[in-house]
């Protein structure tokens, strides 16, 4: 970001010189990105960059842009950690390297999950096992007002965020609880249903994995670091004892895990939905 000390930068010189920057080191998405980051900094909506192109950058504001620029681009932090938040079923999530950054397929699992408490009257409790950043149970409170949703992690620092998001979108009807689920699984009360998004990468894969993510992600909160079904084995052998006789779960997958589960729920009724690509990405189960 070398212009000679007496050229000024305006917002659409950073956009282009960044857009190329991005481009030549792979970075994916690059005019977006580097709108995103110059939203952050300048505190404005992507529009306002639109009114603004000739408007001069400020020096602070230069220097504040060039870190999050090298942030992406020498250390692979993913763009969503460097702004500090994403989006996940329309509402905003704060999200840092403590907890894993939503995946637009887990909005499936919260779409499948609220068509079915809402076709249940009875249905009143709700327990996310492995919330990270809350976004599952926070978009499912939000809503559903009348529903009371438990949000348990093995992470104190994942549920500080969690915390932290239900607070910043108003949302009252959601708690929080730490919990190793693989040690500690019985609770005072029984639920009316289960949603997880469990670390179901295999060891094994968690190699061929972006950079962006295997280094920077929290591990815990992708690998079970064997073959990837260490929790569904588990959840298949206590979920009878979380959920209320009749009780759903509602449990995300990895690609080609599908199979797997077939033979670990082989004691349940379940259904295998796909994602928007076809693949198979959510086990929906009664007890
Ligand atoms: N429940 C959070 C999500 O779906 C975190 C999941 C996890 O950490 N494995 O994004």
């Amino acid at each position: 970001m070398d212009k000679g000390k007496l050229q000024l930068w305006t917002v659409l010189d950073v956009i282009r010189w960044a857009t190329e920057h991005f481009e030549k080191h792979e970075v994916d998405s690059p005019r977006l990105t580097i709108e995103l980051m110059l939203c952050e900094v300048l505190k404005c909506e992507r529009v306002q960059l639109y009114l603004n192109f000739e408007r001069l950058m400020h020096k602070d504001e230069l220097a504040q842009v060039r870190v999050m620029i090298e942030r992406r681009v020498r250390d692979r932090e993913p763009l969503q950690y460097i702004l500090g938040h994403t989006y996940f079923y329309g509402y905003r999530f704060t999200v840092g390297p403590s907890v894993l950054i939503p995946r637009p397929e887990t909005e499936l699992l919260v779409d499948w999950s609220i068509k079915y408490i809402k076709s249940q009257p009875q249905c009143k409790t709700v327990l996310d096992i492995g919330t990270g950043s809350g976004c599952i149970g926070i978009a499912i409170a939000k809503q559903l007002p009348l529903v009371s949703v438990t949000g348990v992690d093995k992470s104190n620092d994942a549920l500080e965020t969690a915390l932290l998001n239900a607070a910043r979108n108003s949302v009252t009807n959601i708690r929080f609880e730490q919990r190793d689920i693989l040690e500690q699984y019985t609770f005072g009360e029984r639920f009316d249903v289960v949603v997880s998004n469990p670390p179901y990468i295999s060891l094994e894969v968690m190699n061929e994995l972006t950079p962006e993510v295997n280094q920077h992600e929290p591990l815990e909160a992708l690998t079970d670091n064997h073959d990837g079904l260490l929790f569904y084995r588990h959840f298949a052998r206590v979920l009878r004892t979380i959920l209320k006789p009749g009780g759903k779960f509602f449990l995300e997958i990895g690609f080609g895990q599908a199979e797997a589960m077939r033979s670990i729920f082989c004691d349940y009724y379940i259904d295998i939905l796909e994602d928007f690509s076809k693949i198979p990405r959510i086990v929906v189960g009664t007890v």
